[in-house]
């Protein structure tokens, strides 16, 4: 079979929220892109809970009126977290902190938010192919020219000067490349499955995302969505959720609930509607941000445990990044990975904050109450980092959570790689 080839400026691999809105944002710069999206959307995505912060990326891609008007109802206003033994803590309101439009976001079924971000990118020009999977990077002279791909109409060659991995958890670029570095110590699984008819709370709280601690180095999530249905996942050590032998998903996830009293009493009586899913060993990040020629973002670049929901926020973020960095490498006719080294910087500093929330969370020596009545100085930062808002400094919090919890030290990951590509 022959293989045809096309030419963009900006090949984007990936159609997720990173994909979508690298493409969009790099369309409304006025460039050419095509996006690459192995799957038919709309597809299933795991990841229902938006933070404040994402609204901005939100708002520069012209969706924030849309999202509300396509039937998100379910307005996420705090975030609480439950011990393990039951008892709710006070939520943390976004709008006591920030009188900001942001304070109010939004619980989404993904099929639906993501489809609603590709199609935003092709509004906006770029050229959408989909059920077309990016096989093979093309390299010339040092440089990634674009990509190989297969579609059904056979094999497809992507010519571009820029080609953007946002790929997602599939890693397409930093797999290839040997540059996924796992996080040795968030090795977790994730179990997880959708109710019809569990309760929520009343009120202001109705649509809050609920963590609930599981012991084992482990939480819950509790997810209001619209038409009466809640996402019910939980996240732990493989030995703790594996224990005994068990090694049934709806087993493991049926026994979490009975042990986890606040779960269990919001869950009882409800239908679930689907066998739980599964999924493991899924917190790393990517030794590079860029060679010459490419970019990678979303959680191509790097993933976080979701325990913050912060997956979504860094895609749109990093996305809206990206494309501006490309859209200066595209003006300028420099494709050299040098010039992505503060998109790397500031994509690095945004997922440093929450890796070290998410580190201070899992020590089982932390508590936020506790930290909070020794510090109550910081609840202001503490929300900050929750809300997303990782631009300000906030080494001061971390430092004196570092005399309640193991802090990590900062990961030197995510420079460009300033040497040949391929
Ligand atoms: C258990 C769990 C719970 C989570 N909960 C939350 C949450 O509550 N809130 C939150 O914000 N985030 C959550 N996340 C994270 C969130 O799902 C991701 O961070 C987010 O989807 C990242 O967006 P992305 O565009 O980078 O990747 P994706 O959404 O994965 O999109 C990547 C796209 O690339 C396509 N693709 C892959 N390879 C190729 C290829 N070679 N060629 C063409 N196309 C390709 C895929 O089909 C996919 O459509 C959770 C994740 C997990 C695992």
């Amino acid at each position: 079979m022959s293989t045809s080839s096309q030419r963009f400026d900006a090949v984007v691999v990936g159609g997720g929220p990173a994909g979508s809105t690298t493409a969009a944002v790099l369309a409304q710069h006025g460039h050419r892109v095509a996006i690459l999206e192995k799957t038919k959307f709309p597809r299933y995505n795991i990841g229902e809970s938006r933070i404040p912060y994402g609204w901005l990326a939100l708002d520069r891609l012209g969706l924030v009126k849309r999202l509300d008007e396509a039937g998100f109802k379910m307005q996420k206003l705090s975030v609480q977290f439950v011990s393990h033994d039951g008892r709710g803590s006070t939520p943390f309101y976004f709008f006591k902190h920030t009188d900001h439009d942001c304070a109010r976001t939004w619980q989404v079924e993904r099929a639906q938010f993501d489809q609603m971000l590709l199609d935003n990118a092709v509004e906006k020009g770029a050229v959408l192919f989909e059920e077309t999977q990016a096989r093979k990077l093309l390299h010339e002279d040092g440089f990634v020219v674009g990509v190989e791909a297969s579609s059904p109409d056979g094999p497809v060659t992507f010519r571009a000067p820029m080609t953007i991995d946002a790929s997602g958890r599939d890693v397409f670029a930093a797999d290839r490349y040997g540059w996924r570095i796992p996080d040795p110590y968030l090795r977790k699984i994730a179990v997880w499955s959708y109710y019809e008819g569990a309760k929520r709370d009343p009120g202001v709280d109705e649509g809050a995302t609920t963590v609930a601690y599981v012991p084992g180095k482990g939480w819950f999530w509790y997810i209001p969505l619209a038409n009466d249905v809640l996402s019910v996942g939980v996240v732990a050590e493989r030995d703790y959720l594996q224990r005994d032998g068990v090694r049934d998903p709806d087993a493991i996830f049926a026994r979490e609930v009975e042990l986890q009293p606040w779960i269990r009493s919001h869950v009882e009586g409800a239908r679930k509607m689907a066998p739980c899913k599964i999924t493991s060993d899924y917190s790393y990040r990517s030794r590079h941000c860029a060679a010459n020629g490419l970019v990678l973002a979303g959680d191509a670049f790097g993933f976080l445990d979701p325990v913050f929901s912060s997956g979504v926020f860094l895609a749109l973020h990093t996305g809206v990044l990206a494309a501006d960095a490309v859209h200066e490498a595209l003006a300028a006719g420099d494709f050299r990975a040098a010039r992505f080294e503060d998109y790397g910087a500031t994509a690095r500093r945004a997922i440093e904050a929450m890796r070290r929330l998410v580190y201070a969370f899992y020590d089982e020596q932390f508590s936020f109450g506790a930290f909070l009545k020794a510090h109550p100085e910081f609840r202001g930062d503490i929300t900050d980092c929750l809300i997303g808002n990782v631009h300000k400094d906030l080494d001061p919090l971390f430092a004196a959570v570092s005399g309640f919890a193991k802090v990590p030290d900062p990961l030197e990951h995510g420079q460009p790689l300033l040497a040949a590509a391929g």
